[in-house]
């Protein structure tokens, strides 16, 4: 972006201000457009006591003059513009968000063991082991089904 020259009437009230540097950062990329304004100076804030609606101003101005539309896809990026009062410089730097991608790794694809899926050999209902090692049938709510049970034992299919 190429900087638009500082109004005389705002360069010669940032000089009596004390102005070093006024920094403008503009950013976007989501379609809207923002702006700070950085003023620095060594002092300031004196200056802003004479001067209070510099910064404002210089803001309106900048506002107006650059017209950032922030316009984009979603990346955010911006432009920083930088007034050097001292030595008389204006130094431009643009910035974007760019999406960085770690390398690929790759690892053996795996099938998980299926607990849920136990059935009987015999009746081909669900069914579980307990903890003390009994075999129980269970119902489609997963309760034991004690009716199948007293039927027979339910075995566990061999996979
Ligand atoms: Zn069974």
């Amino acid at each position: 972006m190429d900087a638009i020259a500082l109004p005389k009437n705002l360069f010669d009230r940032a000089m009596k201000a004390g102005v070093t540097t006024i920094r403008l950062e503009f950013s976007g990329g989501n379609d809207e457009g923002y702006l700070d304004v950085v003023v620095e100076g060594g002092d300031n804030l004196m200056g802003k006591k004479n001067d209070p609606k510099l910064d404002e101003d210089i803001q309106e101005w900048a506002d107006d003059a650059y017209g950032y539309s922030g316009a984009g896809d979603g990346s955010a990026y911006g432009d920083t513009v930088i007034y050097d009062l001292v030595k008389m410089k204006v130094t431009t730097q643009e910035w974007m968000m760019r999406r960085t991608e770690s390398p690929e790794e790759e690892g053996d694809l795996e099938v998980g063991s299926d607990d849920e899926g136990s059935c009987c050999r015999e009746c081909g209902n669900p069914m579980m082991v307990g903890d003390d090692g009994v075999s129980h049938h269970l119902s489609d709510d997963g309760w034991v089904d004690h009716d199948l049970d007293a039927d027979h034992v339910a075995i566990a299919e061999v996979e």
